[in-house]
């Protein structure tokens, strides 16, 4: 055995600060009878320690498998010195360097031991809502600027009192240096507010929300990233009213319960669903409803599924604690009307939120930036079951995604729906959380508020700026606003383009890449001025050549068309050569007279902007058949469309169809159209609809000769039984599928592609 003593210096990248790394080395020298230092740098964390090398060896190893919770260790790098004296082993203290970052842990789920403590009538913080240590609870949501430490959160205006001085102070306990420490002595309070006054504080405030939700009524609840609307989950008039209220039609809520054993009473829970339900980023997960669930059928209008998650922090624990008559699921949605940002100050949420909730349960401590709930989807990959991000918010971000080349400063400012930015810097791409549809005031000034923070925060000064070619999207002006005003290089990347090298970025692909690419979305502006939607694309990360689409057809009235499918379902009828005498008559729920007004609209082509959107030849096809003819949400034909195929199995019932470079749906549409009683072989049609797009796809992929690597992207991908039809055709083939599952599929992973795709054109 080799007992030379030797000195070790270890640089370590990633998220090591705030995340209890310090105490984690500290104790781990003392344990091995090291001496030396460790302490915060300017990137990470810099350790330099003294011993045996065998011992030395193994304090490595320790590092790397045992590693607090919530670092992520991106890179250690590892000097070995001449033998250094210390005579003990200290955590020091560093200067802030003012180039330097490092990335911040997301907001994450109380902890195992945080959650005993809760519950402990013998524990200084029994039943206070705001318990936190070193590996849980707010970090990116309370911190205003770096460096990470409690004066530059909103954490700053709380006094710790001397017995959390003590522990934030114990480089041995688990609040060493937790920013966000509290108890009740000196941390923040919850109060129960009716009518702007303060009725109650603590446990009866935390009592009287409870009292209010069991009786049906409205609570707005400050939570980690802002405000949530709560009602009992199983009472149909409290449900409807919140969506009164909200003015949200029919788009689902998503309900909270207090454990996965709660779920299971409702949900169909599979391991690989409780596997994310439960993990400390805890998303919602869209899960299955039993066929004998007893929750408000408001809640999912439409949908046999349901979003659900657990809850997240200290307070959601009190507010769900089990008792006979408190319902074992609530909703919990976001505190806000249809399409504008979530709530986050008392005051705004007591105007804004005023005439949905009948009360508010509020706290003292300030949310600095907003953050959604994550949204996962489990879906069927042909071949096993698997779960994808389809919104990435709160618990994900600001995670950045480790790319592989060193990228220049790109601000790449995302699409105009389910937006989200990033910004890169070195290996990393700092995806946003979500900030939802850029349409009005005050999701613009979120967006522009938050690229703000993400720069100061990362300290990124951007150099490039990359947005989508439409003109008129909130983010492309803001864009070249700045880009002008700051004269930074400004570049364009086509919507579709930007999914498809979202894809291959997650996916790792080398730079010299060729993938043949499936753009399937709902809208994208197209080069040739027509919205986009259904492309087959032949794409490198810099470029593309566009070799499929969807056969092009017209959307009278055009934003219209969106919202009252059945108008697109007239002109696809039309496009198939259906007489029109009998196109009123499919259309039997539409009045013969608003018929007539689109075919005349159809016939002098005026304001009938061309499109080869697949999202919306779903809707159209979907309002032909009656399912859906007005919609309330983008996609809701689809999901309910899709909805009607998954409830049974048609296997090996489609002819096989031979659509070409162009999917020509006017074959479907003659194949299904003529059969006097098509009306009750919905789901069928439906199924065999999915099916033809399916083999579409996968002829392209099996006949195309210069690549064999094929990218899906885009939102239509949601769609599971697509995905799981195409994957599975695609399996038998000798043929590499990506897809996205980190990042999502749909437009909140536009920003990545943007990014990499600009990095690749200026190149
Ligand atoms: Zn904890
Ligand atoms: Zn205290
Ligand atoms: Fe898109």
């Amino acid at each position: 055995m080799n007992n030379d003593k030797r000195t070790l210096k270890l640089n370590i990248k990633g998220i090591v600060q705030g995340v209890g790394f310090r105490p984690f080395i500290y104790n781990l020298a003392i344990k091995n009878k090291l001496v030396g230092w460790v302490r915060n740098s300017s990137a990470g964390v810099d350790i330099e320690v003294s011993g045996s090398k065998n011992i030395l060896d193994s304090f490595i190893i320790s590092i790397k498998n045992d590693a607090p919770p919530l670092s992520k260790i991106d890179l250690i790098k590892e000097d070995w010195l001449e033998h250094k004296y210390f005579d003990s082993f200290k955590i020091v203290f560093s200067e802030d360097d003012p180039n330097a970052f490092i990335p911040i842990s997301p907001d994450i789920s109380i902890c195992e031991d945080c959650l005993d403590e809760l519950f402990d009538k013998d524990d200084k913080r029994y039943r206070y809502p705001f318990i936190n240590c070193t590996n849980c609870g707010p970090r990116f949501t309370i911190i205003e600027s770096i460096p990470y430490d409690r004066p530059k959160t909103t954490m700053s205006t709380f006094n710790l009192c001397q017995y959390c001085k003590d522990e934030y102070t114990d480089p041995t306990n688990r609040r060493f240096h937790a920013q966000p420490v509290a108890c009740p002595e000196c941390g923040p309070q919850v109060s129960f507010v009716i009518d702007k006054e303060i009725v109650s504080e603590g446990e009866n405030a935390l009592q009287q929300a409870r009292e209010y939700i069991r009786s049906g009524k409205i609570v707005a609840v400050k939570g980690i990233g802002g405000y949530h609307l709560a009602c009992d989950a199983f009472d149909e008039i409290a449900v409807s009213n919140l969506r009164e209220r909200k003015h949200r039609i029919d788009k689902a809520f998503a309900v909270m319960s207090l454990s996965a054993d709660k779920v299971k009473e409702y949900g169909k829970l599979g391991i690989e669903e409780e596997e994310y339900i439960t993990s400390r980023e805890r998303p919602i997960v869209i899960l299955d409803q039993r066929e004998d669930t007893t929750l408000a059928s408001s809640i999912s209008p439409g949908q046999n599924t349901v979003g659900v998650m657990l809850p997240y922090t200290p307070l959601h624990y009190l507010l769900l604690e089990e008792e006979d008559d408190f319902p074992s699921a609530i909703v919990m949605t976001s505190g806000n009307y249809s399409e504008e940002p979530i709530d986050i100050d008392n005051d705004a949420a007591f105007d804004h939120l005023g005439p949905i909730a009948d009360a508010f349960l509020i706290n003292d401590r300030d949310i600095y930036i907003r953050c959604d709930d994550s949204v996962v989807q489990p879906y069927n990959t042909g071949k096993k079951r698997a779960i994808r991000v389809i919104r990435r918010s709160r618990g994900y971000a600001p995670n950045p995604i480790n790319l592989q080349w060193d990228l220049p400063p790109i601000l790449a400012v995302g699409p105009e729906l389910k937006n989200t930015f990033c910004l890169t810097r070195d290996k990393y791409a700092f995806v946003s959380h979500h900030l939802g549809n850029l349409e009005n005031y005050e999701t613009l000034s979120s967006f522009e508020s938050a690229i703000e923070h993400y720069e100061r925060l990362f300290r990124i000064k951007t150099e490039i700026i990359t947005h989508d070619l439409h003109p008129d999207y909130l983010s492309t002006r803001y864009a070249q606003d700045r880009a002008s005003a700051e004269n930074i290089e400004l570049v364009g990347i086509q919507h579709h383009h930007a999914h498809i090298a979202s894809c291959m970025a997650e996916n790792n692909l080398p730079s010299d890449s060729k993938v043949l690419g499936f753009s399937f979305d709902g809208t994208g502006y197209g080069t040739d001025g027509n919205i986009w939607g259904g492309e087959v694309l032949l794409a490198s990360y810099s470029d593309y050549e566009r070799i499929g689409h969807i056969r092009p057809f017209s959307l009278p009235g055009g934003e219209k068309a969106i919202k009252e499918p059945w108008r697109i379902a007239v002109s696809l009828l039309v496009e198939s050569g259906v007489d029109t005498s009998k196109i009123a008559q499919i259309l039997d729920s539409i009045p013969e007279s608003d018929v007539e007004f689109v075919l005349s609209q159809l016939d002098s082509d005026v304001n009938c902007p061309k499109t080869t959107s697949l999202g919306r030849l779903f809707d159209g096809i979907s309002a032909i058949l009656g399912v859906s003819r007005h919609v309330n949400y983008e996609g809701q034909a689809a999901i309910e469309f899709e909805e009607l195929a998954l409830c049974d199995e048609f296997r090996g019932k489609n002819k096989y169809l031979d659509y070409g470079n162009i999917y020509d749906y006017t074959k479907f549409v003659n194949n299904f159209i003529h059969f006097p009683s098509f009306g009750e072989s919905k789901p069928l049609i439906s199924y065999a609809f999915h099916d033809s797009l399916a083999q579409w796809v996968s002829s392209h992929a099996i006949t195309n000769e210069s690549t064999k690597s094929i990218a899906l992207s885009g939102g239509v991908w949601q769609n599971r039984l697509l995905t799981k039809l195409t994957l599975s055709l695609l399996s038998k083939h000798d043929i590499n599928v990506f897809t996205q599952t980190k990042i999502p599929t749909n437009d909140g992973g536009i920003s990545l592609g943007q990014a990499v795709a600009a990095y690749h054109k200026i190149k």
